[in-house]
């Protein structure tokens, strides 16, 4: 059994006469700021000098550079794009840390797959919400938090987790449990997700599309069969609710009964997924992704450009506006 540390094990009380500095006031930092402050905690913002530390200020909060933030902090929580860290944290964090800070990421990728190295002096920790950062803050304001991947990387101090805890504490995480992980199994969980799960289940959900479209069903009604409608999410919050057997429950008999004797037809297709699921899986775990992701980075730009282009002609994007628009479904209400 994984450890899971919920309120009871973390005492906001050693962050007391501490400065925590949040690089970065954006999805995370914005939501992470105001659930440490509504918890008691003393934080300062350190941003490039622009739109966000400007909603810093209008937030009330204290905004420097990132080293002037830096300097006056105990606690630095780095809270900016994964890409552009290694270079910040090179030039702006790592000369302003002194003995026995601590420094918080949000991701474990820089550290696991050694994109950047914190000086020994330090304690390192990660704390990870598994939440899209406006759910940071609607969560911790509705009462419930959000769970979080934790771990400490690296203790100079002796008193690493303690703070860690307090950390995960402040923003509303241990309200719903945090699990204890390493650095690199967060980041190769999260880039498995990325990488093999949401891919392999965008193809299951493209075959149905296309092969539904070819037998003659209006573009409209396959996709607002398969997704538009919200009914497979709502299965899909039921699962995470009563489980993903029980919800079977929530569905008629008929659908039940196909569920189960057809359902069985599609097992031998788990093998061949494996196989493709083992190797991304391996890849990451090796860091030859990390690697390849860095070595791409001076033409990321233009690449990205490219994909949107690919990605804007595709027959789903023309099928999904239309039925949108039909239905003022999201932005097209
Ligand atoms: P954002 O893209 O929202 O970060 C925006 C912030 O980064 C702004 O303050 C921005 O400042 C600053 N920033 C952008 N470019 C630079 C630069 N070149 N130099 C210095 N500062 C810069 O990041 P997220 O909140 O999405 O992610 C932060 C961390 O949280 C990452 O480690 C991510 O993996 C992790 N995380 C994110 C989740 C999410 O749902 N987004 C979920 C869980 C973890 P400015 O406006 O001044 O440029």
């Amino acid at each position: 059994m994984a450890q899971i540390y919920h309120d009871d094990d973390a005492d906001l009380g050693v962050l007391e006469d501490q400065t925590v500095a949040l690089v970065g006031y954006g999805n995370q930092g914005r939501s992470q700021a105001l659930n440490l402050r509504d918890s008691g905690v003393n934080v300062i913002v350190g941003n490039i000098r622009d739109q966000a530390a400007q909603r810093a200020k209008e937030d009330g909060f204290s905004v420097a550079s990132i080293a002037e933030a830096c300097e006056q902090a105990d606690v630095v929580m780095m809270l900016i794009p994964d890409e552009i860290m290694p270079e910040t944290f090179k030039s702006h964090v790592a000369p302003s840390l002194a003995p026995g800070n601590l420094v918080v990421f949000a991701s474990g990728y820089n550290i696991a797959f050694n994109l950047i190295t914190p000086p020994s002096h330090v304690d390192v920790a990660l704390v990870a919400p598994r939440m899209i950062g406006i759910g940071v803050r609607e969560t911790f304001v509705a009462g419930n938090g959000f769970p979080s991947f934790v771990g400490v990387h690296h203790d100079a101090t002796g008193n690493a987790r303690a703070r860690m805890l307090a950390i995960a504490k402040g923003i509303g995480s241990t309200r719903a449990g945090c699990i204890d992980m390493s650095m690199h199994d967060e980041a190769s969980l999260d880039l498995f997700t990325e990488q093999a799960f949401g891919p392999a289940f965008g193809r299951v959900l493209m075959t149905a599309i296309e092969l539904l479209i070819e037998a003659g069903y209006p573009p409209e009604a396959v996709l607002l069969e398969l997704y538009l409608s919200g009914e497979f999410a709502y299965s899909f919050d039921k699962m995470r609710e009563v489980g993903m057997m029980k919800q079977m429950d929530f569905h008629s008999r008929t659908s039940q009964y196909g569920t189960v004797t057809r359902g069985a037809r599609f097992m031998a297709l788990g093998e061949p997924i494996k196989e493709k699921m083992s190797e991304v899986l391996e890849e990451i775990r090796s860091g030859s992704f990390a690697d390849e992701w860095s070595n791409q980075q001076p033409t990321a730009t233009a690449l990205f450009d490219q994909i949107r282009k690919f990605r804007d002609n595709m027959p789903i994007a023309k099928w999904d506006e239309t039925a949108r628009t039909a239905f003022k479904i999201g932005d097209a209400a």
